[in-house]
């Protein structure tokens, strides 16, 4: 049977932290969808087309892995691609509270259904997209962690932000 597996998230936008999990995945599962979940209560910077499009120029070196959107349930998704696992990062202890909240009730919605968790390299660990948001936002230097593609669409977000050329 083909392990296929999940890594959901809002990626708003994606990180080397992401990458990281990402590709720990794919050495391990067969096939990876990359979900975007577009929750509509959260407000994001990028769009999904965006946040989707910054993925796909990241892991375009992967050959096994999709990536994808959901507005709905990820149990619902999981369902629809066949996967039998999701795959989540933790960082730090104040991670684990709404990891097992979250694990919990998918595995309430699918018996099926299991939440894997990867352990952040030390070096990620203090990374966010919340962190590279505010970073970039008061213009420090965040090309060591987010791809190319992110870094140069969070400058360019930034230039309109602050009417420079
Ligand atoms: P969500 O809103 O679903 O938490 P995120 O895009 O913030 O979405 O995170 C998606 C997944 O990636 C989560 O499992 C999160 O713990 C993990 N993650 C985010 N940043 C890192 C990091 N620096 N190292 C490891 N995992 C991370």
């Amino acid at each position: 049977m083909r392990k296929i597996a999940i890594v959901p998230g809002s990626f708003d936008p994606i990180t080397n932290g992401h990458i990281d999990i990402i590709e720990r995945s794919v050495k391990i599962f067969d096939y990876v969808y990359i979900v975007v979940m577009n929750n509509v209560i959260k407000k994001t910077l990028f769009s999904v087309t965006e946040r989707m499009e910054f993925i796909k120029q990241s892991t375009n070196d992967l050959t096994n892995v999709q990536v994808d959107y959901t507005e709905g349930l990820l149990v619902e998704y999981a369902k629809k691609v066949q996967a039998q696992v999701v795959v989540r990062g933790l960082r730090a202890v104040s991670d684990f509270e709404y990891e097992l909240q979250m694990a919990s009730i998918n595995r309430l919605l699918n018996e099926q259904l299991e939440t894997f968790f990867v352990m952040t390299k030390t070096k990620y660990s203090f990374l966010s997209s919340s962190i590279v948001k505010e970073m970039a936002y008061y213009q420090a230097d965040v090309t060591d962690l987010v791809p190319e593609v992110v870094s140069a669409a969070l400058a360019a977000s930034n230039t309109k932000k602050h009417g420079k050329i």
